[in-house]
């Protein structure tokens, strides 16, 4: 069997054993001792054994993307016009959660009782996400992507941190004598291809550690406080389903000319990792794997666009963002015009730059929006039963937007063509693939 079939099976055994153990054995001691000395800890291994390898990669793959681009003038062109659609796709997204929200109107029936009880039952917990939302947002924020300390960014896993650096000596690489420059960029590419190789080793494991995951999260997953909020999931849901289908879908066919059936079966290794581990970090080394090898993506682009993006393009998360922040007006009564909408649309968009690549990253964030609009930020409380769940299906979202992002890049700036995907030629992979 396929690896990628494989780690599909392990995804839907996972999700099915873990539902079913939920209503068939929720309080047994059983699932308690399965959960902490078998699924979470496959799940956990499989996890850092991704997250391992992201400094490197994104260090890597940046300063010899840029390194690659050759001339400085021409990595300005590639970042505006990333950057750019990063912008783009994120405020559709955005936009598409809001009109959505709009016209379901999820908030506007949930009954004053339902949200006293999810309230109290989640308030410690948003009591600590707030500690973390204190930071806000401003010139500082621009000040703190230079890294006092490059150790310390990557110690703490402050990727944008990290990014500048790269960015920095890439640059460097490019001004200082050939001669000069040529030890390091083979040291870095020998870095990249050991990565490559660990990522492989990963892989292997992908179909243990995403059943792992997905058994732990499903089977322990509050599914009651699911009915309560009903209709707010299925507006998220909805609103990622389209933007997917149809919004990226688009994005991908008129800037990519690329087949969005043949994207999103190429995709799999990464929408699958996405999935199960909720982290746009920790399926970047498995989405630049894809890129390179399935999509024939080069690596200066894939290395450049696709680090970027796990830290600044968060298409889903823009789209949860606003459909949460109306979703919690709504329900508290809070009436936003269009003009503070707009701003909604803006702040999310924002928001999910700053957010991390983590699970539950742009829970923080949430509560800055809410605060500006003047909804209590403390009522995420009332959402963070169902967040896991909404997790899961909009880091999805995020890694396939970087993926269409790459693709559109990759077009305009390095003559790839879409045939190339369909045939599976094009650049000679580093390494064998570590996604198929
Ligand atoms: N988990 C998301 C990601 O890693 C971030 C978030 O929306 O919380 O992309």
């Amino acid at each position: 069997m396929k690896l990628h079939n494989k780690i599909l099976l392990g995804l839907v055994l996972g999700a099915a054993c873990g539902v079913g153990a939920h209503f068939l054995a929720k309080d047994a001691g059983w699932l308690a001792w399965f959960n902490n000395n078998v699924a979470n800890p496959v799940g956990q291994v499989f996890l850092r054994m991704l997250l391992m390898v992201v400094v490197p990669l994104v260090f890597a793959s940046i300063t010899l993307g840029v390194a690659g681009l050759g001339d400085l003038r021409r990595v300005g062109r590639v970042g505006a016009r990333t950057i750019s659609y990063f912008f783009l796709s994120t405020a559709l997204s955005a936009a598409l959660g809001l009109t959505l929200v709009n016209l379901v109107k999820p908030g506007a029936g949930m009954d004053p009782e339902t949200r006293q009880e999810l309230y109290a039952a989640y308030q410690s917990d948003a009591a600590g996400l707030q500690a973390r939302a204190e930071v806000g947002f401003g010139i500082r924020t621009f000040v703190n992507i230079v890294p006092r300390n490059p150790v310390e960014a990557a110690a703490n896993m402050d990727m944008l941190g990290v990014i500048f650096f790269a960015l920095m000596c890439g640059a460097a690489l490019t001004l200082i004598p050939e001669q000069r420059a040529r030890p390091m960029i083979q040291v870095l590419e020998s870095l990249g291809d050991i990565v490559i190789k660990i990522i492989d080793f990963a892989m292997k494991l992908a179909p243990y550690g995403v059943f792992g995951l997905i058994f732990y999260t499903t089977s322990r997953f509050g599914w009651d406080v699911l009915r309560q909020l009903g209709l707010y999931v299925v507006v998220v849901v909805l609103g990622l389903f389209i933007h997917a289908t149809v919004g990226l879908s688009a994005l991908v066919s008129i800037f990519g000319r690329l087949n969005p059936l043949v994207f999103w079966r190429k995709a799999r290794a990464s929408v699958i990792t996405a999935f199960s581990t909720s982290s746009s970090n920790a399926t970047l080394p498995t989405n630049i794997a894809v890129a390179e090898q399935e999509l024939r993506i080069p690596s200066q682009i894939a290395g450049f666009v696709l680090p970027l993006g796990a830290t600044m393009n968060m298409n889903g998360t823009s789209l949860y963002e606003g459909v949460t922040v109306l979703f919690l007006a709504q329900v508290f009564g809070v009436d936003l015009n269009l003009g503070q909408q707009l701003i909604v649309v803006l702040l999310s968009v924002l928001m999910a730059i700053g957010a991390a690549g983590v699970p539950g990253g742009s829970l923080p964030l949430i509560m800055i929006v809410l605060a500006t609009v003047g909804v209590p930020p403390e009522s995420i409380a009332i959402i963070l039963g169902v967040d896991r769940i909404l997790d899961m299906c909009r880091t999805t979202l995020n890694v396939s937007g970087d993926l269409t992002a790459a693709v559109y890049v990759a077009r305009v700036e390095a003559g790839w063509k879409p045939e190339m995907a369909v045939a599976g030629e094009g650049t000679p992979p580093p390494l064998r693939s570590a996604a198929s």
